[in-house]
Formats: C-alpha cells, sequence, structure tokens
C-alpha cells in the first residue's frame, strides 16, 4: 500500500466520468482501475453506489475482479439528508454496504448553496456533516470530505467554509479537500485560502478544475500551502474542461518537487498507461499532453536538431524516459514493445529470442497500421499463437460474407448478413438478419458454426468501439473497431482496422469466435 502521508487520489471514475461523450461500462471501469494502481496512486474513487447502479456493482465486483497491489478504494457519497438519522439513510448504508474502505463524503460549504440549493439551515448542514461522518467511522470505515465549492464559499462567508472543515475533521474526517467546483480559482489566490484553511489544523487536500486552466498550477500552489492530499483524473478528465490531469500533477510532484509518490518504475510506465486508458476510453488521445502526449517531447527538425544530436538535454526539461516517453516515439512502437514483455509472460508463453523479437516486428507492422494490442488482450494472443505455432490452427475458414442494408419505405432499417465458411470438412452457407451490419453478421456465423460448436451460444459481444483514426500521408482515414466479447467465465477483447468499417468489424468478430473456441477448449484443426 502506498504511503499515507501524501495522498495521490484518483477520480477519473467518478468526477472524470462527467466528462462530455465519455461512457464506461462496469467492465471499462475496471479495467483503467487496474491500470491506475499499476501506475500506483493510493485511492481510487470507484462512483456513487447506491445514487447509480453501475457504480454499485462495479464496487461489487471489485471485491472478487480487482486485485489492487497499491490503491485502496473509495466509494463517493453526500451527507445523510436533512432531518434523518445517517444510520437511517439508505445512501449512506449504500456507501457502508460498498465494501470500499475509503467514504468519500461531498458536503457544501458554501452558504448560499446550502439554502439555495440543499434547502436547509447552516446549523443542520453541519449537522448533517458530525452525523455522517462519525457513523461510518463507527462502522469502520475511513471517511474523507470533499468540500464543495469551498473557494466560492469562503469568499461568500469564509467563518462558515472554515466551520466546515473543522466539524468534518472534529467528527473523524482523516481529510477534508477543499474543492474549486466551478473551476474559476488562479494559484495565487487559492493558495491564500488553502493557507488560511490551514489555520483550522485539519489535514487538507485539494480538487481543482480545469476551467481557468489552471487546475494543475493550482494544485501545486495548494500543495505549496500545505495540503497533502491531490485529487485528479487520468488525463484530465472531466465535464466541462476537465480536472487537474492527475499524471502531471504526479510528475511535476515526484520530478519536480522530489516527491516520492509512485514506485519509479511505474512512472517510467506513465505514457503507455495514459494511452492504454485512452483505449478504454474511447477518447482521442491529445498528443499535446504534458509528459505522455506524443508530441510532449518531439522537436520539429531543422533548427534544433543538429543541436539535439550533440546533448538533447539542451532541449528538454526531463528526460523523456522517466515518464516512458521518447523524444521521437510512435505510440505504436512503444506499445508494442511493452506488450510483447509484458503480455507473453503475463499470459504464460515462453518466447524465443527469435520468436519474440518476430512477435515485436509483426505487432509494430500492424501497430503502424492503426491496430491497438493494448486493449484487445484476445487479438494479441492470436497473434502470438500464430507467431510461436507457425499459422494458428483454425476452427473454421472463410470463403465469402456479404452483408445488404435495406430501409423499406415506411419500414426499419434492416441488414442481412449471408457467410459462406469451412468448417470440420463442411462447407456452411448461413443467413442472419440483425438491426445492423455487425449484429447481422454475428448472426450469421452463429448460424453457421453453432451446430458444431455448440458452445458458441454461451459467448456474448457485450461491447463495441468504433475510433476513426487519421489517415496519414494522403492516404484515407481509417476504422479501427475493438470488440469486448464474454461467456460465463470471463471476457476478452479483440480488434480490426479497415477503412471499411464492416470489413474492420468483421475481423473483430471473427478473432472474437476464434478466441472464444479457444477458451472453450477447442485447439482447431
Ligand atoms: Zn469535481
Amino acid at each position: 500500500m502506498a504511503d499515507d502521508r501524501f495522498h495521490v487520489y484518483d477520480t477519473t471514475l467518478r468526477d472524470g466520468a462527467q466528462q462530455e461523450g465519455l461512457n464506461l461500462t462496469v467492465a471499462d471501469k475496471l479495467t483503467v482501475a487496474r491500470h491506475l494502481d499499476g501506475l500506483g496512486v493510493g485511492f481510487i474513487e470507484g462512483g456513487w453506489p447506491g445514487a447509480n447502479p453501475k457504480d454499485t456493482e462495479f464496487f461489487r465486483r471489485a471485491r472478487t475482479e480487482l486485485d489492487l497491489k497499491h490503491a485502496q478504494l473509495a466509494a463517493f457519497g453526500a451527507t445523510r439528508r436533512a432531518g434523518v438519522k445517517a444510520a437511517d439513510d439508505p445512501l449512506v448504508a449504500a456507501l457502508r454496504e460498498s465494501g470500499a474502505p475509503v467514504v468519500t463524503l461531498v458536503a457544501k460549504s458554501h452558504d448560499r448553496h446550502v439554502e439555495l440549493a440543499l434547502r436547509t439551515t447552516l446549523t443542520e448542514n453541519l449537522a448533517m456533516i458530525r452525523d455522517t461522518v462519525s457513523h461510518l467511522r463507527a462502522e469502520g470505515q475511513r471517511v474523507f470530505l470533499d468540500a464543495e465549492h469551498f473557494f466560492d464559499g469562503y469568499k461568500s462567508n469564509p467563518a462558515y467554509a472554515l466551520e466546515v472543515v473543522r466539524t468534518a475533521a472534529e467528527a473523524g474526517a482523516d481529510v477534508i479537500a477543499l474543492c474549486d467546483t466551478n473551476g474559476g480559482m488562479l494559484p495565487d489566490e487559492l493558495g491564500d485560502v488553502v493557507l488560511a484553511a490551514a489555520g483550522t489544523q485539519a489535514r487538507l487536500g485539494i480538487h481543482c478544475h480545469d476551467d481557468t486552466g489552471c487546475a494543475v498550477a493550482n494544485t501545486l500552489a495548494a500543495v505549496r500551502a500545505g495540503v497533502t492530499h491531490v485529487q485528479g483524473c487520468a488525463n484530465g478528465y472531466g465535464e466541462r474542461s476537465g480536472n487537474a490531469n492527475l499524471f502531471t500533477v504526479v510528475a511535476n510532484l515526484q520530478l519536480k518537487r522530489g516527491f516520492d509518490l509512485v514506485p519509479r518504475e511505474s512512472l517510467a510506465d506513465m505514457t503507455r498507461i495514459a494511452h492504454a486508458i485512452t483505449e478504454v476510453t474511447n477518447v482521442t488521445p491529445n498528443s499535446h499532453q504534458p509528459y505522455v502526449g506524443v508530441s510532449a517531447f518531439a522537436h520539429k527538425a531543422g533548427l534544433h536538431a543538429s543541436a539535439i544530436k550533440v546533448d538533447p538535454n539542451l532541449y528538454q526539461h526531463i528526460d523523456p524516459a522517466e515518464v516512458g516517453n521518447d523524444m521521437r516515439m510512435l505510440v505504436s512502437d512503444m506499445a508494442g514493445r511493452a506488450s510483447v514483455e509484458l503480455k507473453g509472460r503475463e499470459l504464460g508463453y515462453t518466447l524465443s529470442s527469435q520468436e519474440s523479437r518476430e512477435l515485436v516486428e509483426r505487432v509494430k507492422v500492424l501497430e503502424s497500421q492503426g491496430y491497438t494490442f493494448e486493449a484487445a488482450d484476445a487479438s494479441f494472443e492470436l497473434l502470438l499463437r500464430d507467431t510461436v505455432g507457425g499459422d494458428r490452427r483454425r476452427h473454421f475458414s472463410v470463403e465469402s460474407w456479404r452483408v445488404i442494408v435495406e430501409h423499406p419505405a415506411g419500414g426499419d432499417v434492416v441488414s442481412e448478413a449471408t457467410v459462406k465458411l469451412h468448417a470440420k470438412g463442411e462447407r456452411i452457407v448461413a443467413t442472419g438478419e440483425g438491426n445492423g451490419p455487425v449484429n447481422a453478421l454475428d448472426k450469421a456465423v452463429r448460424q453457421a458454426l453453432e451446430r458444431l460448436y455448440p458452445e458458441l451460444a454461451r459467448l456474448e459481444l457485450t461491447d463495441f468501439k468504433v475510433r476513426i483514426l487519421e489517415g496519414t500521408h494522403g492516404t484515407q482515414a481509417i476504422t479501427r473497431v475493438l470488440i469486448t466479447s464474454s461467456d460465463d467465465t470471463g471476457e476478452w477483447s479483440t480488434v480490426g482496422v479497415d477503412e471499411n468499417i464492416i470489413e474492420a468489424s468483421w475481423q473483430a468478430l471473427e478473432q472474437a469466435v476464434t478466441y472464444g473456441l479457444l477458451r472453450a477448449g477447442h485447439e482447431g484443426e
């Protein structure tokens, strides 16, 4: 477990998930949590159990499916409702029952928000804080408190804002995180308010939004003023302009201020982790992101080029290797290396050095075409099997497939797929109908193979992600499709890439079925 003296607290799965267009399944959230744990953050806020069924399920599945090495899970929720006991409030019960060792309670610290939004008295708000914190503490959970709208509240009524901090600390909250909920603060002013709050003697944290472009700077100003708990989100995700980018905060504190926050080797994996998370969120990575962006250490050829050759440090603020980045690096190249070294071992294959080299080469070529193996573990394993065993044995071979999309006047759009396959010495022609082309193809493949492989009935496509990748050097844009499938024992993901979205989907689908059959114990022929 991470050192308790300084907290790195991630809220990607709760606050970051508020970002427009970002939609995470429970499985996605579990995967992101594993990546964050790999980075070595101390706390992962998983969501709001009780208020959101998906988040309740996340905490339930986390108990058996997450094996965290560094991080502890935190459940987020509100103080009890006005006029009831914390022990009787069903939402407080959901926090208690989440199984999370830490609960982060959000509480109002702005007098006008208490009166106008919460519609209760300032005194009752303090009672709600006191009662909820002490109740959860008595039930054995560690409690942090997010003081919502703290900085605006301090401007409106400083005595009350500080009273909220004091009340929470006295009731047993270990950390009071001061939140710049509207994100409007600037670093100098924010630092002054944190210093004033430090007078309460409570342990303080900071939670910043980036509406002034200062979320990271504000977080650093708060640390300088004495907070020992920083909150933020992977890649700066969050609503509006986003939250403080936790990766930038960690790199700044560790590399520029000498804090010992995450293991050195994890920091050196930060660029890979940042990109792996974008594969899950399906948000295009920001190439200019500090430290981890593809362009973060890339120089334009010309003026600097010769000097860089002499001494690269003249033109970069840190050695990019410290965060796993490179002066001139293709993400694919990096991902390839990491995938092959780590995943091969993880999957239990021993590769000869010749096979390793060959696999790295294949991954590099495929990733330069737009494939990604970070998020497509099953595709990687199939590729690995191909490399180790010559061409992997096939359960079926495809003669052809075809999809027709029809929109009859006044009716619904329907798709019809025909597949022609060879399996176990038979030629099979089958059709399937669906609401979309991929759905129709999926049905046709099952129709063709289920008689020979009844296990396919348990296979389910659970997620389908599409990303359009920009073409390079005048080529057309290409489409990458990631399909997640499941059976009754687990999940796996496969990838396909093509200029044509249906071909890309077909590739991912064909591998999904093949991998499903391997899992069911069919080695192919
Ligand atoms: Zn927030």
